[in-house]
């Protein structure tokens, strides 16, 4: 579904993504660990077309990112076109961004309709479906201010799945929400995952990580030191770098 071959980005004269090198599998939730700085936004970034690849490919469902490839040259792809590429992607920050002044079911609807030009009858049933599935049924008329954190969490995954997504990328969807509303957020990407749905996580979870991971990847100073089996990489790390990022959060 993802695939990046040496993938390199540069803000100014700072060399964040030196050569990233992964693939994530169809129906896969890929973890993505590592230090703060370490270039896990920026490439979550990339996959999401808010920022542009200086080198390397990156390819979503066999699709470059961003550039068009002609007689092995590549031209980059007009701000339309990208918006096409970004509607199969949901992505979900660590703060919510709802929309402060619609309800939960209206920031659901709102995608649909203004991007697909879907209809209000549309978007509404499936937006009442969805907040359903994360546990919100009754919550549905409230504004995000009369929301939890975690509340408003799971109005933003289920804003993002009302595009109907093939992909989502969760960067680190539960690190500004208290302890005990931490739960009910997971326990929506488990269901999420179950489902079959291809996940990039960005998280300090390493309980989720373990049991909800299939692969799991350690990055440092924009590379990816060591990757594979949650299970493996975090019982059994072999790189010092990593061995000292897991002694610090595990
Ligand atoms: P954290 O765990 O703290 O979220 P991260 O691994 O997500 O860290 P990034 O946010 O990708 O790290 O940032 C990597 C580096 O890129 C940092 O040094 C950051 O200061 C720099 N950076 C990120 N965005 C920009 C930007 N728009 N302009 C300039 N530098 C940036
Ligand atoms: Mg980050």
């Amino acid at each position: 579904m993802v695939k990046a071959e040496g993938v390199h980005k540069s803000y100014g004269a700072a060399h964040i993504l030196r050569g990233i090198d992964l693939e994530v599998q169809n129906g896969e939730v890929f973890c993505l660990v590592g230090p703060s700085g370490s270039g896990k936004s920026t490439f979550l970034r990339c996959i999401n077309h808010l920022e542009r690849v200086d080198g390397g490919r990156l390819s979503v469902d066999g699709q470059l990112v961003g550039y068009r490839e002609k007689n092995g040259k590549l031209y980059e792809l007009k701000d339309s076109e990208v918006a096409v590429q970004r509607r199969d992607i949901g992505m979900v920050f660590q703060r919510f961004n709802l929309f402060p002044h619609m309800t939960a079911l209206g920031n659901v609807m709102e995608a649909p309709i203004q991007v697909k030009g879907e209809s209000k009858a549309v978007a509404r049933e499936r937006a009442e479906r969805l907040l359903d599935r994360v546990g919100l049924g009754d919550k549905m008329g409230n504004y995000p201010s009369q929301l939890s954190g975690g509340q408003q969490q799971r109005v933003a995954i289920a804003r993002a799945l009302a595009m109907e997504p093939k992909l989502m990328l969760f960067d680190e969807p539960t690190s500004a929400l208290d302890p005990e509303l931490v739960g009910d957020v997971l326990d929506v990407m488990r269901d999420l995952a179950e489902s079959g749905m291809t996940m990039i996580v960005v998280t300090h979870e390493m309980g989720f990580a373990r049991e909800v991971g299939d692969s799991l990847v350690f990055m440092d100073g924009g590379v990816v030191v060591e990757s594979g089996n949650p299970r493996d990489v975090l019982g059994n790390p072999q790189h010092d770098r990593t061995k000292a990022f897991l002694s610090k959060v595990l």
